[in-house]
């Protein structure tokens, strides 16, 4: 599974029970994905994506905050061997909705009306911008950084697609208000809100409380720089460099496994401290990793041992 779908899950799981966030959420993912059209004479809303969770979380939020008489109906499609979800919501109350998520309003005329941007004056706890964010990253978002197959370089890259600049400006200006700077860029006839570096797109896994895909991509990241200090290092004299770097690769990947398999949590805090003291400082020796952390080396050598054998441990089980 890709990197951008692993993040949507994992925000899914995730979700603020919250009234206000959960509105929010809605709000984002109708904003920025759903196609209207009509039912019985009425308004329908339909959206349409490939993560059946999403569809299960939006119709409890629906019918949470909105009554029964929002119908929703899920219809699955294959599309290129991959399934497809449509949610339609229906019925008499579909209007009321949108209004009162500021996707529409009623103009002076009285008639019922679209907002050209997102509308987002009513969004303005930390909370909710944040909700807003990660909806709309599971509608219309994806992001690059995690790549399985090692290439040299890689791009870290996080973006939003919209379908107007009005859009786009607004989601910008919304970003703004939690101090992330976005740049924008024209696509087709898209307009693309992104993000670049690797520390803005963790930054963004943070607040999307997608907290093991951040450190999945902490830690490719880590073994991507040890490469290419590897390279850069290649005409001095490298022995003991190497041997650094070699065990850091070590621990990096028995820590990578303990993470996927028992979790880093269940080492307990003095040995999964550790842990967090090499994600977070790939290249250092032994001797640099006490100076940073205050222990004595052998102190750090000891807790590298008894990891490095619950790895092993690990590893024989999985055979
Ligand atoms: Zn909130």
């Amino acid at each position: 599974m890709g990197f951008s779908k692993n993040i949507k899950y994992e925000m899914l799981k995730n979700l603020s029970e919250n009234a206000c966030c959960r509105q929010a959420f809605l709000s984002a993912i109708i904003k920025t994905s759903a196609e209207y059209g009509l039912s019985n004479g009425e308004l329908s809303v339909s959206i349409k994506t490939q993560i059946k969770e999403l569809c299960d979380i939006v119709e409890t939020i629906v019918k949470d905050l909105y009554d029964v008489e929002v119908k929703v109906k899920i219809s699955e499609e294959i599309f290129f061997k991959k399934s497809r979800f449509e949610l339609i919501m229906t019925g008499s109350k579909v209007k009321q909705m949108l209004l009162d998520l500021d996707v529409a309003y009623i103009n002076e005329d009285n008639c019922f009306n679209f907002y050209d941007g997102l509308y987002l004056e009513n969004i303005n706890q930390d909370c909710c911008i944040k909700s807003f964010v990660k909806g709309a990253f599971i509608a219309c978002g994806s992001a690059s950084g995690v790549d399985e197959t090692t290439k040299k370089s890689i791009d870290y890259h996080i973006e939003w697609v919209f379908a107007s600049q009005k859009k786009s400006q607004d989601f910008l200006k919304l970003l703004e208000n939690i101090n992330v700077y976005g740049r924008e860029v024209k696509r087709k006839k898209l307009y693309v809100v992104y993000l670049q570096k690797f520390e803005a797109i963790s930054d963004m896994l943070v607040l999307f409380d997608a907290q093991e895909n951040m450190l999945k991509l902490n830690s490719e990241y880590a073994k991507r720089s040890i490469m290419n200090s590897v390279n850069r290092q290649s005409n001095c004299d490298t022995a003991n460099m190497t041997k650094t770097i070699d065990n850091a690769l070590a621990q990096l990947k028995a820590i990578e496994l303990i993470k996927d398999t028992i979790g880093l949590e269940k080492l307990g805090e003095d040995l999964s401290s550790i842990c967090m003291l090499r994600l977070a400082n790939s290249e250092e020796s032994l001797q640099e990793l006490a100076q940073l952390s205050g222990m004595s080396k052998s102190a750090i050598n000891y807790r590298f041992g008894k990891i490095m054998k619950i790895a092993k441990e690990i590893e024989e089980e999985q055979k």
